[in-house]
């Protein structure tokens, strides 16, 4: 059999068992969740070690930032099903009087969820648990550039479900090529903006919808009333975890010209007291994915001038947190996503140049501003548009399941992540139910012309 075959008998294999109707049932839908939670904490410190292995996360990253986002939306999701299931009532038009208008979330049949290397864990189940829940059938395609966690999932997924309701399948480009020639209901893809537009072309063939969930710079601006020792921190935080890879990381920062050295000096002090005087040597300090990313990463280092960091290994695939100061727009660094532990600087004088400049470019994934003026923080927020983001903050508005987490324009379409999960993966059928207790006659045509309107 060729991988092309045993990819169109899973897909064909789930489609069967998806018109059995019992992915339809919510009792079926929590139980299987529920084996979902049980086979995660079973398997909590083999993916601890995996991800150890494929991105040396410590412990204490590989929980806050990969299991314990998928338990928090596990229990959300499992809390609340139910009520969101159920076929709500709508109000009726004027002109529909006696009639009940009615939706029915209803599940799209099989989907496909493509998942990147960077949070390899949790991209994959998070979208996992929206789809189970609005009663799809799951075909998980993990990537390839972390093969430990990849493995895990294959083997965590067969061991708790049967491959017609939930599979994984492992490897790169073809693989995935393979799985979007199939008749599937519904694709969830998170990755690049490059890959994103070759997965919609993909999907338009069958007109298959899509969920985009693609990356971009995200800007980060510091503004001159900020608190710059606690902007420090924070922006370190969301800068530096995962050694910059992730997708929502701060690509760039903008900060006003007047606070520019202070806000240097107090990232310096958050970055050696977070990883020490000696990143390099830290055990729980993340490593750059492949080589390929390491030598693209290391190419940026002379742009600017270096203020902090910037020593490598490249054995080890370790890049230190560094800051580059003197950053202009058409320098290499600020070309495309750095997804590194680089953090360029560009000042501004006025607010509106740095809103000019974000506009001028692709819509991101992500923003950050800190300041306590709310002025500030109404015009940016209504002048600039982008996926989420923070205010005094970064990388949080991710980590609940009350808000929509996704792109817009270049940085992708929909969004997921508890309520929005559930609707992503539902389609909302409307339906409405007649009276038959009366009939307006003058909707219907007449031979007389103009009927009981005459
Ligand atoms: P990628 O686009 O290279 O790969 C993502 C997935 O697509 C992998 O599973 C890969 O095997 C598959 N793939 C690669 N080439 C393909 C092709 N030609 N056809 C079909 N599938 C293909 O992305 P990546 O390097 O794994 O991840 C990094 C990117 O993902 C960054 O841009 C980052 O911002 C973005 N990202 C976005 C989010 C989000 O939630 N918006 C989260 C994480 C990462």
């Amino acid at each position: 059999m060729t991988v092309n075959d045993s990819i169109a008998a899973i897909v064909s294999a789930q489609q069967h068992f998806f018109h059995k109707d019992i992915t339809k049932e919510i009792d079926f839908r929590l139980q299987q969740l529920g084996k979902l939670r049980q086979a995660v904490i079973a398997r909590e410190n083999d993916i601890m070690e995996a991800l150890r292995k494929d991105l040396n996360k410590s412990e204490q990253e590989a929980f806050s930032t990969e299991i314990g986002i998928v338990y928090k939306e596990l229990s959300f999701i499992i809390k609340n099903l139910k009520r969101w299931a159920k076929p709500k009532r709508v109000k009726t038009a004027l002109t529909h009087v006696g009639s009940k208008g009615m939706v029915y979330p209803e599940p799209y049949g099989t989907a496909l969820i493509i998942a990147p290397w960077n949070y390899p864990w949790q991209l994959a189940i998070s979208p996992l648990i929206g789809a189970l829940a609005a009663g799809n059938t799951a075909i998980v395609k993990p990537s390839e550039l972390t093969p430990n966690v990849s493995r895990l999932i294959t083997a965590m997924i067969e061991e708790t479900f049967d491959p017609e309701y939930v599979a994984s399948v492992e490897g790169g480009p073809e693989v995935s090529t393979s799985l979007l020639e199939q008749p599937l209901d519904y694709i969830f893809f998170t990755g690049s903006t490059h890959v994103g537009k070759i997965v919609m072309e993909a999907a338009a063939k069958q007109l298959t919808p899509v969920t985009l969930e693609l990356g971009g710079k995200s800007p980060c601006i510091v503004h001159e009333d900020a608190p710059l020792a606690l902007a420090a921190s924070r922006i370190a935080f969301g800068k530096y975890t995962n050694a910059g890879q992730t997708c929502v990381a701060p690509d760039y920062i903008l900060v006003h010209s007047q606070v520019k050295e202070k806000f240097i000096s107090h990232l310096k002090d958050a970055i050696t007291s977070f990883y020490g005087k000696e990143p390099l040597a830290n055990p729980d300090y993340g490593r750059i994915v492949s080589e390929k990313h390491f030598d693209r990463l290391s190419g940026f280092l002379n742009n600017g001038t270096l203020r902090h960091g910037g020593n490598t290994l490249r054995d080890r695939l370790l890049i230190e947190p560094t800051v580059l100061d003197d950053i202009t727009w058409d320098m290499p660094v600020m070309e495309e996503e750095i997804f590194g532990p680089l953090c360029p600087i560009l000042t501004y004088d006025h607010l509106h140049e740095a809103v000019q400049a974000i506009n001028a470019r692709p819509k991101p994934l992500a923003l950050y501003l800190f300041t306590e003026n709310e002025d500030v923080q109404d015009y940016v927020l209504s002048s600039v548009s982008f996926g989420g983001g923070c205010v005094n903050d970064t990388l949080m508005h991710l980590a609940t399941p009350f808000l929509p987490f996704g792109g817009v324009g270049e940085s992708g379409m929909g969004s997921y992540h508890g309520e929005y999960s559930f609707h992503t993966f539902s389609h909302m059928k409307s339906v409405l139910k007649q009276t038959n207790r009366f009939d307006f006659k003058f909707r219907y045509p007449s031979k007389n012309g103009l009927g009981i309107l005459k």
